[in-house]
């Protein structure tokens, strides 16, 4: 298999020195100097295509680049100084949307579950950065597991949603063509979408039935010649999703440790023994790898050096309320012109103009290979891209309120790595969760609860549940969603309902101190800004900052200066600095 592989790379790419390896488990491991990020990508796309192929670990250098890496050693070595801190059942490392929906789901088990997350606050990777579509199936592979659990993840949201009360649209989704030609990309996804068992996708031939399924396409006195609508597209507010779970999980028991990095996973004869984090050894029977765009260096401290992930950044805009979104349903318009941007994002979402939740208009995103796993940078291209599927000529540059860029942690087969590892046993592998990983997530939970519940079976015990163990989440107070009468009332029964902190939004002192009085506390801004909204609108934080800021320091008891934006490094206020304010007066 080796020397087939070997000529078929030096053919394709002739003039880069590779060494290649194979495994038992037909994992390749590629070394070498390429000339551009991108062909490094392109040598390890071309490997894991390759029949027989499992996996690509990509080792392969640019030359003049020097390849941003995180350094875990001094993490590593505060966590040896510090010794065993915590015994626990099961460590999940990572608290994105994947994290925190194993965590909830294992929260029914009779058991301590910790979740251990670098950041300061649950949702801070891709799981907020991302275009929140569930999607109904019919972009992914047929016969991969992104497939398999895309589909059951989208059937499974419902009762995610009616469970712990966060806000899901089944708004579907439209594809119509202008040019009879391409009626045949929209066969070939709706074929797709019935080969992958997505529910009731449809392909139609005329304008009439494209305007019954979204009659704002009236207003645009186009031809359509036909398309294809998939109903079982659905949209959330991501970041909504995942407090909801992480709340959720804590309400049940979940123990939540943040600003602690995993530096190493301890492994004793082939069983995971627990990790080291820089604040502590935490010893436990499982650890289940949900690092996002850091999961295969986590895998690889595991000793199952398995898969490497290559981020994937994707740019979106977000524009202001008071351009309505033009259509209700996600809608895209195929006239020739958007064949080259559907190539460009083969591997990811094509990306569309959506409708928010709030509804507001989402777009994007981008989809660009970069070398730096943390890359958030806006760049003119990205965001033109982005801005490219605007496709409501009313609005433009001037409305966007906010840019942002996420990272898709993406492997070379492109498809989800979810097992427990072959080499270090304990250890659960759930890497390269790149879209539609939202979408997925629930099902992507069931199943890791699946391949526990198994191991654990395998070793003579039998789980219980907790007879406590409850699956819901109340909802919380939206001052903005109530009526007049509604408002009226209820800040006549608390009067901090009624003093709005962030006017864009309409987010009352009520609504933050029922956020930090919550069972995930928030601790900075930007973890405010996620469980209420405040700092969303126009201003994005220009006026309400200072007060959510005042209002966190008073209710944690700490002092403005400690108060971040987000993680450590991020502050707001550095000192004092007038008179009357250093000798104790006002401020
Ligand atoms: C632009 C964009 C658009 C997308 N759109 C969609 C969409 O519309 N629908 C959809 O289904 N999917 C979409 N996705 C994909 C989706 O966002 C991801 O699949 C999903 O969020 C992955 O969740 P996660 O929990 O695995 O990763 P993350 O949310 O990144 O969480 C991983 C967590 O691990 C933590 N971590 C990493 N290393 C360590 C360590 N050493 N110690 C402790 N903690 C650590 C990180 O801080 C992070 O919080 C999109 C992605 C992007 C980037």
């Amino acid at each position: 298999m080796i020397e087939r592989i070997r000529h078929a790379a030096s053919e394709a790419f002739p003039g880069i020195e590779m060494t290649l390896t194979v495994d038992g488990r037909n994992i390749v491991t590629v070394q070498g100097e390429c000339e551009s990020w991108n062909q490094l990508v392109d040598v390890g796309h071309f490997l894991a295509k390759q029949e027989g192929v499992k996996n690509v670990v990509n080792e392969m250098t640019v030359k003049g680049l020097v390849i941003p890496k995180k350094d875990y050693s001094q993490a590593k070595a505060d966590g040896e100084a510090k010794g065993v801190v915590k015994e626990t059942d099961v460590v999940i490392v990572g608290a994105g949307v994947i994290g925190c929906g194993i965590a909830r789901t294992l929260a029914k088990y009779d058991m301590n579950v910790t979740v251990v997350e670098m950041s300061d606050d649950v949702c801070t990777g891709a799981s907020k950065a991302n275009n929140g579509n569930i999607h109904p199936g019919m972009a992914v592979k047929p016969g991969t597991l992104k497939a398999k659990l895309n589909i059951e993840g989208n059937r499974m949201y419902q009762q995610w949603a009616d469970e712990l009360n966060f806000a899901l649209d089944w708004c579907g989704c439209v594809a119509v063509v202008t040019d009879e030609r391409l009626m045949k990309g929209a066969e070939m996804t709706y074929k797709i979408a019935v080969m992958n068992g997505v529910h009731e996708p449809e392909v139609f031939y005329s304008a009439e039935r494209a305007l019954e399924i979204e009659p704002k396409l009236a207003h645009r006195n186009l031809d359509i010649k036909g398309g294809a609508f998939f109903p079982s597209f659905g949209q959330v507010e991501s970041y909504e999703v995942v407090i909801a779970l992480a709340e959720n999980a804590a309400d049940n028991g979940v123990e939540f440790m943040f600003n602690t990095t995993v530096a190493d996973v301890l492994r004793e004869d082939g069983q995971v023994q627990g990790v080291v984090t820089n604040k502590g050894i935490i010893k436990a029977k499982h650890v289940i790898n949900c690092a996002g765009i850091y999961a295969d260096e986590i895998s690889a401290m595991a000793g199952d050096k398995c898969y490497t992930i290559h981020g994937r950044k994707g740019t979106l805009a977000i524009l202001d309320r008071h351009s309505e979104p033009e259509f209700d349903r996600v809608t895209m318009i195929y006239d020739g012109s958007h064949l080259i941007q559907e190539k460009k994002n083969a591997e990811s979402k094509g990306g569309a103009m959506c409708v928010t939740t709030e509804h507001q208009s989402l777009l994007g995103p981008s989809a660009t290979e970069v070398p730096d796993k943390e890359d958030n940078t806006t760049t003119i291209d990205d965001l033109a891209y982005a801005m490219g599927t605007n496709l409501n000529a009313a609005t433009g540059y001037k409305d966007i309120i906010k840019t942002f860029c996420g990272v898709r942690p993406a492997d070379y087969s492109e498809d989800f790595v979810i097992e427990m590892s072959p080499i270090t046993h304990g250890f659960i592998n759930v890497g390269a969760i790149q879209s539609p990983g939202l979408a997925s997530a629930p099902a992507i939970a069931k199943m890791v609860e699946e391949i526990w519940l198994e191991d654990v079976k395998a070793a003579g015990c039998e789980p219980a549940v907790k007879e406590d163990y409850n699956p819901y989440r109340e909802a919380r107070v939206e001052f903005r969603h109530m009526s007049r009468e509604e408002q009226d009332q209820l800040i006549a029964q608390d009067p901090r309902y009624g003093r709005i902190i962030c006017r864009c939004e309409q987010i009352t002192e009520g609504e933050i101190l029922d956020a930090i009085n919550s069972s995930v506390v928030p601790t900075s801004v930007d973890a405010i800004k996620r469980r209420t909204r405040a700092g969303m609108g126009r201003c994005q934080g220009g006026f309400c900052q200072p007060k959510v800021l005042e209002i966190l320091a008073r209710e944690l008891g700490k002092e403005w200066t400690e108060i971040h934006l987000k993680d450590a490094g991020s502050r707001i206020l550095f000192e004092e600095t007038r008179q009357a304010a250093k000798e104790g007066g006002d401020k």
